[in-house]
């Protein structure tokens, strides 16, 4: 039977069930609404660990951070790279959460993928195709981030580059896109969830930290998400936001915020007929 859709192994038409990933004993596409939380940045052992601590006992299921950080300006604080990923490493130990974090170039691949268990693609890569093609060789699931001014279709094509090289453990984020609007960082495109589920098999997980960019607003805009059909969330969670080493404290919930959302989030998940 021919495939109409343009993204080919990323389609429904291709394959109805949805795709389901194990990974550090989580899975994510099924029934489970895991939970990746951390800072924007790994900035040292102490903090890493502690927030992994924090948002461990809140329920999380996995520790994010930044070691290679894409920032919009050559002279902010670019994450301490190979040092910063020994941190996570040092976090999961501890903890037992899985690692996501953010790969940049092609050439890092190796590297990033001897810690992370999910590799990262950030919005400002999502048409990075060299890197495409290497995550998609790589063996690891990979979260693949809409780019700022992508369309649906567009993003469906990256996830395609990372399924033509034989990766199939593509988890699909949506973190906000540029409009005209000013107030919010970012517009959260939540049509995108019941969209992504109509058109590809692939799990989608949303970001309202960089989707708002916008503390105050981060919690509604979680629960909107689940209710939406999300399946797991990115949130950015740091023990001390007003001394974060990057801009995005802003949109950091304090571990409190997070441990109240976590337990808000339960008759909301069990609704929708998911477990968290
Ligand atoms: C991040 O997750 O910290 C990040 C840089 O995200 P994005 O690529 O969505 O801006
Ligand atoms: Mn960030």
């Amino acid at each position: 039977m021919p495939i109409t859709a343009p993204f080919k192994l990323a389609s429904r038409e291709f394959r109805d069930e949805p795709t389901v990933i194990a990974v550090n004993g989580t899975k994510i596409g099924g029934k489970q609404l895991p939970v990746i939380a951390g800072p924007c940045a790994v900035e040292s052992t102490e903090q890493i660990v502690t927030i992994a601590r924090l948002v461990q006992k809140a329920g999380a299921s996995f520790i994010r951070g930044g070691a290679f950080k894409p920032r919009t300006g050559p002279y902010s604080f670019q994450g301490y790279g190979e040092e910063a990923l020994k941190m996570l490493k040092a976090a999961k130990d501890e903890t037992g959460l899985g690692i996501v974090t953010e790969v940049m170039t092609p050439h890092e691949v190796e590297l990033v993928g001897e810690y992370t268990d999910m590799f990262q693609l950030g919005t400002r890569n999502m048409t990075n195709f060299y890197l495409l093609r290497e995550v998609g060789r790589a063996g690891k699931p990979v979260i693949l981030k809409r780019g700022m001014s992508a369309t649906i279709e567009e993003w469906l094509l990256a996830a395609e580059y990372i399924l033509a090289e034989g990766n199939p453990d593509v988890i699909l984020c949506e973190r906000g896109i540029r409009t005209f609007e000013t107030h919010t960082r970012n517009t959260l495109d939540l049509n995108a969830v019941p969209v992504i589920h109509e058109l590809s098999h692939l799990p989608i997980v949303v970001d309202p930290s960089h989707g708002t960019g916008i503390r105050s607003l981060v919690c509604d805009m979680t629960k909107a998400s689940v209710a939406a059909g999300a399946d797991g969330l990115l949130l950015e969670v740091h023990h001390d936001p007003d001394h974060s080493m990057t801009g995005d404290g802003a949109q950091s919930l304090f571990p409190d915020q997070f441990e109240t959302l976590m337990r808000e989030l339960q008759p909301i998940a069990i609704a929708v007929g998911r477990e968290i």
